[in-house]
């Protein structure tokens, strides 16, 4: 079988804008995404698509638009899908008439949560409620980051965590890692991604203004990349066929990129002289696997890998690891720079 290269495009996904409590116009938005040498972001105003008639090409960038669902709990980013979802039913029905309408959703900030409860929080209300009724896979938003920052920081802010929010990002917490892996490992494959939430609020405290976050500061975080078999095609609805397939698939990654940049195939599979990419399926009857978590930049050799298969840790390695599984499963791949979480990767699948 010959080897098909992979093409990989970097994307952020969960943006408001004025059309629903975003502060930046569709414009601002826009020329963040070009600054931030964004290929593609996705749109998700608050129960309206009225950003709809951006969607295409603009210059290098795909933009594309869908909604996040949005009752009092359980927010669910719908992707794909023509229409407005209406938010006033229960959430197995409203996640079913997603894919009834060709459409594929993602349960966002499902851990939201805070210190301080006198402020609102959206957590995903019921976790036994995690696919469509057909079986279909949902995602998880494994990390949000306004969810993220606005757990961590005090009830109320000192300044520099308005100015310099990093040291109060933490990462995915424990239990959504556990909830996603242990969803993989029953079976029931579910894909994960990281998710903004920008809105760039406006926030008046202790006498100071402040934008929490800037779009353009925001673009510089939580970035996906895709991984395709082809060029995204020029043709914008064919490119996000592309995008949501690979997305559904789990074939993709991120990576915080305040502490690194794109790393190219992190995380492969070889059998023989196939090589497997994140997302696909390997069978152990087929012959010896090894795993690789691969950093070929120079900036990442410092990178501390951790390969996670069946929700364990089983092996770590500075800027590269091998391993050989014997078990079927579910692997993947974790890094942390500077102490600070960075990069998640989507599942290799490897059955018996
Ligand atoms: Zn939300
Ligand atoms: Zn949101």
């Amino acid at each position: 079988m010959a080897e098909q290269q992979r093409y990989t495009y970097a994307g952020v996904l969960h943006i408001h804008t004025t059309h629903s409590d975003g502060t930046g116009s569709l414009t601002d938005v826009l020329d963040a995404a070009h600054e931030s040498r964004l290929d593609w972001i996705i749109i998700t105003d608050h129960d309206t698509r009225a950003a709809s008639p951006a969607e295409g090409w603009h210059n290098d960038l795909l933009v594309l638009v869908g909604h996040e669902v949005t009752p009092t709990q359980s927010h669910f980013l719908a992707l794909d899908v023509a229409e407005v979802i209406n938010r006033e039913q229960p959430t197995q029905a409203f996640i079913d008439e997603t894919y009834a309408k060709g459409g594929f959703g993602v349960m966002a900030h499902p851990d939201d949560h805070l210190a301080d409860r006198t402020l609102g929080v959206h957590p995903w209300s019921d976790w036994e409620i995690n696919r469509a009724s057909s079986g279909a896979p949902i995602g998880i938003e494994i990390w949000n980051l306004m969810a993220d920052w606005r757990s961590n920081r005090d009830s109320l802010p000192r300044p520099e965590q308005f100015t310099r929010p990093e040291p109060t990002l933490k990462g995915p917490t424990a239990n959504v890692l556990a909830w996603w892996d242990q969803l993989n490992v029953q079976g029931q494959r579910t894909f994960a991604l990281g998710g903004l939430d920008a809105h760039a609020f406006h926030i008046h405290h202790a006498g100071e203004r402040y934008v929490v976050f800037p779009y353009f500061w925001l673009f510089q975080t939580l970035t996906n990349y895709v991984l395709l078999d082809a060029p995204l095609n020029r043709d914008w609805t064919t490119a996000s066929r592309q995008v949501y397939r690979a997305l559904q698939q789990g074939q993709s990654y991120f990576v915080n990129r305040l502490y690194g940049p794109l790393p190219q195939s992190p995380f492969t599979a070889q059998q023989a002289s196939h090589t497997a990419h994140i997302g696909d399926t390997l069978a152990l009857a087929d012959g010896p696997i090894t795993l690789r978590g691969e950093l070929s930049e120079p900036a990442l050799a410092d990178t501390e890998l951790r390969l996670i298969g069946n929700g364990d840790g089983l092996h770590t390695g500075t800027g590269s690891l091998h391993y050989t599984p014997t078990a079927p499963g579910t692997y993947r791949l974790e890094g942390r720079r500077t102490g600070q979480p960075w990069l998640y990767t989507n599942p290799i699948y490897i059955t018996a």
